[in-house]
């Protein structure tokens, strides 16, 4: 068995990516052994790689926290050899070797049985990004946002957890307005359902004033900073507003207004450490009635050796749609 891997190094002080054989992990009780056939490339995989404290300290490192394969040899009873597993969050591709390698060891705990009716390429083609879309959205519907209440405003509409929202929310008959900064990407978006498009440089970072008029029913926002402290202001009454993203800074600001007057909810979405049994349950859903139908068309497939190129657009904000690593 051969263990090809996507290694970050420390090395006086930098980090040093290559890909090479490093040994197929030993498991213990409780473990598995996954022959891993996809894996894919997050925001928080491209701060791994740079040696981000706030995600990796243990070096060397294989990165990629998310993860689909055939378990090779099980410690558990959970699973038996030949099941397909997923992986997403918990401390995969933290400072536990991840999904970038092709044998990848995690206790069993962590993995789910592949739901029907998705194939392990689909799974991938979603990742972490996708269930944190799809746990976005659920928490607008849990909180009574339904598609006749008024427009979703998705952010960082181009980006892996984006693009995903958009395609969802279009596909439930939503009426989504997709964030972006890239003028380009219009035409992409539009084909992805969004309704209308509101370029990031429209969005006014000085605005002072506490609240706006009131605009939208919900927002997925991805990107944090001033955008999630303008989009606040312009919620309807009963409005809802998600938060799971920090491209756009880890700092927002608001009144009491949106909350007080308009009875604004805020409400965060971490799908790392959230309970198998949400995952599992919010995967059934994208598996089925949610369940994409252009994943293969919206998303790149690439090789180990291909990942630092790719890393390099994330870190830029240029990364467009879903990227999916191919293990051999
Ligand atoms: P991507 O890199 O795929 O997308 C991020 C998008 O954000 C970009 O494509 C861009 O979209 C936008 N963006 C980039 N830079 C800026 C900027 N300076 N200001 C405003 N917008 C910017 O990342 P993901 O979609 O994978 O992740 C998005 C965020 O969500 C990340 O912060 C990630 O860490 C977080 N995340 C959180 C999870 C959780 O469980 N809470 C799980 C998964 C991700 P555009 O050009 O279209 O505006």
């Amino acid at each position: 068995m051969t263990n090809r891997a996507f290694v970050v190094e420390k090395i006086d002080d930098k980090f040093i990516t290559s890909v090479k054989e490093i040994e197929v992990p030993e498991i213990s009780d409780n473990e598995i052994l996954i022959k891993v056939t996809y894996s894919s490339l997050n925001y928080k995989d491209a701060l791994s790689s740079i040696g981000n404290p706030g995600v990796t300290r243990k070096f060397p490192h294989v990165t990629g926290i998310d993860a689909v394969g055939i378990i090779e040899k099980s410690n558990s009873d959970k699973f038996k050899e030949g099941e397909y597993v997923v992986v997403t969050g918990y401390d995969l591709g933290m400072n536990t070797p991840g999904g970038h390698q092709n044998y990848l060891k995690v206790p069993a705990s962590w993995a789910i049985k592949l739901p029907d009716n998705i194939s392990d390429f689909e799974i991938m083609a979603l990742g972490t990004a996708g269930l944190t879309a799809a746990l976005s959205i659920n928490e607008l519907q849990l909180n009574g946002i339904t598609p006749d209440k008024g427009s979703i405003v998705v952010t960082g509409a181009t980006g892996g957890v984006g693009s995903i929202a958009v395609s969802i929310l279009s596909k439930i008959g939503y009426n989504v307005i997709a964030v972006t900064g890239k003028e380009e990407q219009v035409e992409y978006l539009k084909n992805l359902g969004a309704g209308e498009i509101l370029l990031r440089n429209q969005i006014d970072a000085e605005n002072k004033r506490p609240l706006g008029k009131a605009l939208y029913a919900g927002v997925v926002d991805t990107v944090g900073g001033y955008i999630l402290s303008e989009l606040l202001k312009s919620l309807q009454y009963d409005g809802v507003a998600t938060c799971c993203g920090l491209t756009a800074g880890i700092n927002f600001t608001s009144s009491v207004f949106p909350f007080i007057l308009r009875g604004v909810r805020l409400i965060g979405i971490d799908s790392v450490e959230c309970s198998l049994k949400k995952k599992e349950n919010i995967w059934k859903k994208l598996a089925n009635e949610w369940k994409l139908d252009d994943l293969e068309k919206n998303s790149k497939i690439i090789t180990l050796e291909e990942i630092q190129e790719n890393y390099q657009a994330i870190l830029k904000g240029k990364m467009v749609g879903r990227v999916v690593v191919k293990l051999d």
